[in-house]
């Protein structure tokens, strides 16, 4: 399959490109598009030949259910339930943007999009150029995001034609995105509202709308043997090709600890990197030494951590260490992606 290439370049012709996309999308296509998160690949969320596609195009288990994107709130109740109002209280208070609810869903999505379960999760971007599209394809994009599955998600529409190329219809390349880390996930189906992927829009920013909000015990944590309540969040996810493992302690110890341990596997021949922030990068002694930025910016480190992954794997790092980074707020995370992205991995300064 050829796959069209479209750049946003802010003119009149963006018009022009989203109708087009619009149209691919209407008759079951995929098209990959830029969100304030990370880029979507997006298909029909109505027709289960679109999301059977998805599954195809990225390798993605069918168990692992999608997001369906919405750009009017009035369509939240065309496709899911809010019994008791919580879902409409969210809505007004995070949308358009990084927030994905899980809620009870009506027939008119089909249990393709959901991966067989009878919930479905609902987001309201705030990207213009997502909006567009969805507004286009008729107003219900199933789109996770646009990576092979288990690669870091791409933040640039570069990253995605690295695996989507022949893969998909249409890029619609609008830039780097914004934040850099998938929206956070919050499932309203039980009592008590519980996080089940940490994002931008914290616990706390929620429990200021809802009262108490609880977050899934298996994102933090590698010992747990329970199976985290978002089917995705069990599989190993955002690696680099190389090996990843975070150096947990004391500052000054942990950057003496990530020096052996690059010693050491440079003496077995093997190209190394380290991930540090700005306060600690000069101190490596690494093949590539890569910054997320200030540690005081926990938004730079979002936006820049998949790129450095992308980066050590076209680099052929093969051995990564990582600091830690605060698990609080938007560090929350960070730090989940980034033990993800490790497999769990933490070694003791
Ligand atoms: P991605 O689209 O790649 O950002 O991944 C979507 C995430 O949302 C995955 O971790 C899914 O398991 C999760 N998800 C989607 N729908 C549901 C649902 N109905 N219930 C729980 N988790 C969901
Ligand atoms: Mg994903």
């Amino acid at each position: 399959m050829k796959t069209l290439y479209e750049v946003m370049d802010g003119s009149g012709e963006d018009e022009k490109r989203l109708r087009k996309a619009g149209e691919i999308l209407k008759a079951g296509g995929l098209v990959a598009f830029p969100t304030e998160t990370v880029y979507g690949l997006g298909g029909d969320a109505l027709n289960p030949e679109s999301s059977r596609r998805i599954y195809a195009a990225k390798g993605r288990p069918s168990d692992n259910p999608l997001i369906v994107h919405i750009c009017r709130f009035s369509d939240l109740e065309r496709i899911a339930w809010d019994p008791d109002g919580r879902a409409a209280l969210i809505a007004r208070a995070f949308w358009p943007g990084p927030l994905t609810m899980i809620l009870k869903k009506k027939d008119t999505v089909p249990m393709e999009t959901t991966g067989g379960l009878s919930t479905v999760a609902v987001r309201f971007p705030s990207h213009p150029a997502a909006q567009g599209l969805i507004a286009a394809a008729g107003g219900f994009v199933a789109a996770p995001s646009a990576n092979t599955s288990g690669k870091p998600s791409p933040t640039s529409a570069r990253y995605v034609a690295e695996d989507m190329d022949g893969r998909i219809d249409m890029i619609l390349d609008g830039g780097d995105v914004g934040i850099g880390l998938e929206s956070t996930i919050l499932d309203l189906t039980e009592d008590e509202p519980m996080i089940l992927r940490p994002g931008y829009v914290t616990q706390e920013m929620l429990e200021e709308v809802l009262g108490r909000v609880s977050v899934d015990r298996t994102i933090l944590d590698a010992a747990s043997d329970r199976r985290p309540k978002a089917p995705g969040m069990k599989y190993r996810h955002y690696a680099p090709k190389g090996e990843l493992a975070v150096v947990e302690g004391e500052p000054g110890r942990v950057t003496l600890r990530i020096n052996e341990l690059c010693q050491k596997a440079a003496a077995e021949g093997k190209k190394t990197g380290v991930i540090a922030a700005d306060e600690t990068a000069p101190l490596y002694l690494a093949d590539s030494v890569k910054s997320v930025g200030s540690r005081a910016d926990e938004e730079a480190i979002a936006h820049s951590l998949y790129r450095i992954l992308r980066e050590f794997d076209d680099e052929g790092v093969e051995v990564m260490y990582s600091e830690a980074f605060p698990s609080k707020g938007m560090g929350q995370a960070i730090m989940n992606r980034l033990l993800k992205a490790a497999g769990h991995h933490v070694i003791e300064a």
